[in-house]
């Protein structure tokens, strides 16, 4: 398998530190409320690497913390009249909610950062006795000048992020690019004791510390969205590598933007959608697709249109799929014939395409087409006279491979009869209202489908023919 990685710039072979494993960390949401669309994307796009090792054969250990101390969620305590604490179990619950309905896997554990406070403040002193951190005043910065690989993962040296970044002029930091791994109680906000006084982590520092305790020095991929990279990812890897002289991640994966009418979409711009009000309207199964149909590295553009033709889309996979459901009752041949031996030869080779393009760097939009091309060659070629193990066979390979994508498992049995209900209620009304040629096409439609309506005294009834 070959995986983009940030820091080399390149695809590289995919190489676990343990064999037939991954040790994986993504950065979480900060829970001060309703996660929206573009979180959504790198939720799901993670949940669809991990799902994929799965597939491959690898045990995963999946890690995404919740950010549950910093400035916004003091911010939203503050206005809301709740503790921090009050806060993040509130949205921790509202983020597994919402996490749940879009299909995404449970993480191994979701580490929140007020429970690793004791971790952390010895994960500071360690970096203060190595010389790597200094306090001022209650506060305790990294000395980024002592990190020589400091800005690695960007490809730029110190001096050059420091031109491009803007940094406010503070006093206590002995160099603009130095950041707070601890900071000191302002009042009203809470705070843990330490050695240098009542204060709370800075945001850098928990995932360095969550990563340490529940995967080791050095772990197979650290991942995030494109944001993260400069300067949390930077300042991880600099807090990480200082303590423990060890590299910390051997591949850095980062997931592109959503934006919303092509414009950049963030909570504080608030033009954004929560992926609450979306899951409201569709299924998850569509914004899955919709999510996954572009690659993960290019941004993708989210609009009700666009979401709208994600949704007919996938209609038409469901439908292969409850015309397959429906043959397993129909069809009289029980075992592969000699021409169905050669057949299914060709549906195998769609999970070989499936499989080549998810293992170069997950690429979903090929695979998604794969699955596309399967299905018209698969409605194309089966019916009736199928074997009812062609059919199971075909059934389960589109399921299998939408099942890395988190998509396609659900059951479509009963909405034939629910559909064809639906259909003769609608022929009745076209009827009442004289429309014939609608009640005709209606009957011809269902026809031309093997169903044959007759009408009798008690009502409408259909068989098969
Ligand atoms: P936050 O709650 O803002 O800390 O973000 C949680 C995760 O979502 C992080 O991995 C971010 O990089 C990612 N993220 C934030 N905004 C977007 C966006 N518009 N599109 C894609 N990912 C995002
Ligand atoms: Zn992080």
């Amino acid at each position: 398998m070959k995986v983009f990685n940030t820091m080399t710039r390149r695809k590289e072979e995919f190489i676990p530190l343990t064999e037939g494993e991954v040790k994986m960390y993504v950065c979480g949401p900060t829970v001060y409320n309703f996660f929206h669309i573009g979180n959504a994307r790198t939720f799901v796009v993670f949940d669809t690497v991990r799902r994929y090792f799965e597939y491959r054969g690898y045990k995963v250990r999946f890690i995404q913390n919740f950010t549950d101390i910093d400035d916004k969620m003091i911010k939203r305590a503050n206005e809301e009249n709740i503790t921090v604490k009050e806060l993040g179990d509130r949205f921790i619950k509202e983020y597994y909610q919402d996490a749940d309905n879009l299909n995404i896997e449970r993480a191994t554990v979701n580490p929140r950062a007020t429970e690793y406070i004791g971790e952390i403040i010895s994960f500071v002193k360690d970096l203060v006795d190595k010389g790597y951190a200094y306090e001022t005043n209650g506060d305790v910065y990294f000395n980024t000048k002592k990190f020589n690989d400091y800005g690695k993962l960007s490809g730029q040296n110190l001096e050059e992020l420091q031109a491009g970044a803007r940094i406010d002029i503070d006093e206590r930091k002995k160099d603009p690019m130095d950041f707070a791994i601890w900071k000191s109680q302002k009042p009203g906000e809470p705070a843990w004791e330490s050695p240098w006084g009542m204060g709370r982590p800075g945001w850098h520092i928990e995932c360095s510390c969550m990563a340490y305790k529940l995967l080791g020095e050095t772990i197979d991929i650290h991942a995030g969205g494109s944001d993260l990279a400069f300067p949390h990812h930077e300042n991880e890897i600099a807090q990480s590598e200082a303590r423990t002289g060890k590299s910390f991640a051997k591949y850095w994966m980062h997931s592109a933007f959503v934006n919303v009418n092509n414009q950049k979409m963030s909570k504080s711009l608030n033009n954004f959608f929560t992926a609450r009000e979306i899951l409201e309207k569709y299924e998850p199964d569509v914004i899955r697709l919709f999510m996954l149909s572009g690659h993960y590295r290019t941004q993708i553009n989210f609009s009700v249109e666009l979401l709208e033709s994600t949704k007919s889309a996938l209609d038409r996979l469901y439908n292969a799929i409850s015309i397959l459901e429906n043959l397993l009752g129909e069809v009289k041949i029980e075992q592969l014939t000699d021409d169905e031996k050669q057949y299914i030869k060709d549906l195998a080779s769609y999970k070989e395409k499936y499989i080549e393009k998810m293992d170069d760097d997950f690429n979903t939009a090929d695979a998604i087409s794969t699955i596309f091309d399967l299905v018209r060659d698969i409605n194309t070629n089966l019916g009736v006279d199928s074997s009812k193990e062609l059919v199971n066979y075909s059934l389960n390979l589109i399921r299998e491979l939408g099942s890395p994508l988190g998509i396609l498992q659900k059951s479509t049995k009963g909405s034939l009869e629910e559909e064809i209900e639906k259909l003769i209620e609608e022929r009745q009304q076209a009827r009442k209202n004289k429309d014939w040629a609608l009640s005709d096409k209606i009957r011809d439609d269902l026809k031309a489908r093997g169903i044959v309506l007759e009408d009798t005294p008690q009502g409408v009834r259909w068989k098969k023919a």
